[in-house]
């Protein structure tokens, strides 16, 4: 019976072979492989051997070779459930960890199956449907659902769709979002990679030695209206802009532009 390093170096080498397969001849060749392998692991598994690291490490490595998107698509929808794809995060600290298949998003507490769902979770990157989406334009993925305080949105919704903060940076659709935020005192933007300078405004109050925050939250809460009775508004345009939330407040700042 071969050992157990051999067997990874193994693995390792089906999974190359797997990724180079083009053609059917290529591809039954790896069918075996695997199933030869399968063999092996069998035989380990009946005998008791005491290193479970290593079996674990096997048991991954072989439902990597094993796993196969178009089925696992099958499976979801002959189990009807709902489920929507993406290619990418764009959320700040999310990685996929499953590359080369995309991420897929669903209530995954239809699925029952407790065997299945730890072979779903070590083979595919899934988030829950319901606190994720994907941009209009380039299908990367989005919470739409905080993960914590100070959480912010990594995209921008209108009667157009979903615009994550990547696409933002591109001039059409910076435009628009500019547009959106003008002399609009209920809503504030939060995306940090506009150069409102660029774009003709100033910070309120910058021409000060310090740049003044408003706040929003349980302390203390500086009302939009109250705000604006500080500029001409006949003679400027403004916007909120969001600087940072905190546990109970949001800070932001005030953007302005001669007409
Ligand atoms: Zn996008």
């Amino acid at each position: 019976m071969k050992d157990l390093t051999t067997l990874v170096e193994k693995l390792d080498e089906i999974k190359t072979d797997k990724e180079m397969a083009v053609n059917k001849f290529q591809r039954e060749d790896v069918n075996r492989q695997i199933d030869e392998f399968f063999q092996y692991f069998n035989a380990i598994n009946y005998v008791n051997i005491n290193n479970e690291d290593k079996i674990e490490q096997l048991q991954t490595g072989l439902a990597s070779v094993i796993f196969d998107e178009s089925k696992f698509v099958d499976y979801l929808q002959e189990n009807n459930i709902e489920y929507f794809t993406a290619d990418e995060y764009v959320e700040d600290g999310y990685d996929q960890k499953h590359e080369p298949f995309d991420i897929f998003f669903a209530d995954w507490n239809q699925i029952k199956d407790k065997k299945m769902m730890d072979f779903i979770e070590s083979n595919v990157d899934i988030e829950w449907s319901d606190e994720w989406s994907t941009c209009d334009y380039c299908h990367k993925a989005f919470r739409v659902q905080p993960d914590s305080w100070h959480w912010k949105p990594h995209y921008w919704i209108n009667e157009d769709g979903y615009t994550c903060f990547e696409c933002l940076e591109k001039d059409i659709h910076i435009h628009a979002y500019i547009q959106h935020y003008l002399n609009n005192k209920d809503d504030m933007m939060f995306f940090d990679g506009v150069d409102l300078e660029k774009h003709g405004f100033k910070l309120f109050n910058n021409e000060n030695s310090y740049n003044e925050r408003f706040i929003s939250g349980f302390e203390r809460s500086d009302k939009p209206e109250d705000i604006l009775k500080r500029i001409d508004t006949d003679k400027y345009d403004f916007l909120f802009k969001h600087y940072s939330s905190g546990q109970f407040n949001v800070h932001y700042e005030l953007y302005i532009k001669e007409k």
